[in-house]
């Protein structure tokens, strides 16, 4: 069939709208008709370097118009979300873990399907899809039925998009992961979507003192909207001290969401004996240092991938919360019609929106 993408042309390039040819779901496929998608940083980051032509795109929702002989969990007419794709067989997926599948990086990455096809094609030529299981800058998406998650019909889909990425990400790295628990302490590296589901999810978790830390004055105004009962800006102040001053014998809990080196030694250090950093930002590839004395006192230091989450059990738990107002993400979300793609971007780069939703 004939839908209309935003195709990256060249890598750095801009996203440009262009009508490509889109196959038959596959028989473990299922064929969505995209209603929102949520621009996240993983998609601008590999709009610099991504082989083209390319669609990218990877926290869509939508509604089911064609499945596959083979689907069972969704069909036509269904509300979805979509996230991440794994294999199914290895040890992680098995196990409930496939955040953690050893093909993740091929599925989610590798810019086809497994065997190399790819369902969309530009003028004749196939084009690198399938980005996260999805690529969903565009107006239909084929997926594969363990990227897609059966939400309720009556959820309005505009906001839902984000959930499959970005705030599954955050939400889920405390809820799934470092589980605090309630009276706990927790500071939060960087307050933008990720770090605002985090939050929000520290809140809910009972904890008593939710740091926000982060260089930009709006967004820790609005994460104290969102649950921080503390904010510190460092970009004016030494987030290390000010973070004693709120926690003289460190914090039990650290997210970092910023995938910055000199962030998350801070974060580690922030924390008291046994307590527990989740790394959740991923930044460009490097190393990173830690003082000995840092890591030998109990701490524990965790890398956590979509929130650690199975996202068929934990996004419809997540979706319950936000659709009960619990976790109201919708107010930090912009939205833009599909061919202003160029404007949400510019947006986010400039950083005058936490979150931009492409809706169609
Ligand atoms: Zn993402
Ligand atoms: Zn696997």
């Amino acid at each position: 069939m004939r839908i209309t993408a935003a195709v990256l042309e060249t890598a750095g390039g801009p996203f440009v709208l262009r009508d490509v040819d889109l196959e038959e779901p596959r028989a473990d496929e299922v064929l969505v008709r995209v209603v929102s998608t949520g621009i996240c940083g993983t998609d601008l980051e590999f709009a610099g370097f991504f082989p083209t032509p390319a669609v990218l795109g990877h926290e869509g929702a939508g509604i089911v118009e064609r499945v596959g002989s083979r689907v069972t969990s969704v069909s036509p007419g269904d509300h979805v979300a979509m996230s991440f794709t794994s294999c199914g067989a290895c040890p992680a997926c098995l196990t409930g873990s496939p955040a953690y599948c050893r093909d993740f990086d091929a599925l989610n990455f590798g810019g086809h399907r497994a065997d190399g096809s790819s369902a969309l094609s530009l003028d004749g030529a196939p084009v690198n899809a399938h980005f996260l299981g999805q690529s969903s800058f565009a107006t239909h998406v084929v997926a594969p039925e363990r990227a897609v998650v059966r939400v309720g019909a009556s959820l309005d889909l505009t906001h839902v998009g984000p959930f499959g990425c970005g705030l599954q990400t955050g939400a889920g790295g405390v809820f799934n992961v470092l589980r605090p628990g309630p009276g706990s302490s927790i500071a939060v590296f960087g307050a933008g979507a990720v770090g605002v589901a985090a939050i929000i999810a520290a809140s809910l978790s009972g904890c008593s003192v939710v740091a926000a830390v982060d260089v930009n004055p709006a967004k820790l105004e609005a994460a104290r909207s969102y649950g921080a009962t503390h904010t510190v800006d460092s970009s004016a102040a030494d987030p290390a001290a000010a973070l004693r001053e709120i926690a003289p014998h460190g914090f039990e809990f650290t997210v970092d969401t910023t995938g910055r080196q000199e962030v998350l030694r801070t974060a580690v250090e922030a924390l008291a004996p046994l307590g527990r950093c989740g790394v959740i930002g991923v930044g460009p590839s490097q190393d990173i240092s830690l003082d000995w004395r840092s890591v030998l006192n109990g701490r524990t230091v965790t890398g956590i991938i979509a929130g650690s989450s199975l996202p068929q059990v934990f996004l419809p738990r997540l979706l319950d919360l936000y659709a009960a107002g619990r976790f109201p993400v919708e107010r930090m979300m912009t939205t833009y019609p599909f061919e202003r793609i160029g404007d949400a971007i510019a947006d986010l780069r400039a950083g005058t929106t936490a979150k931009a939703v492409l809706t169609f």
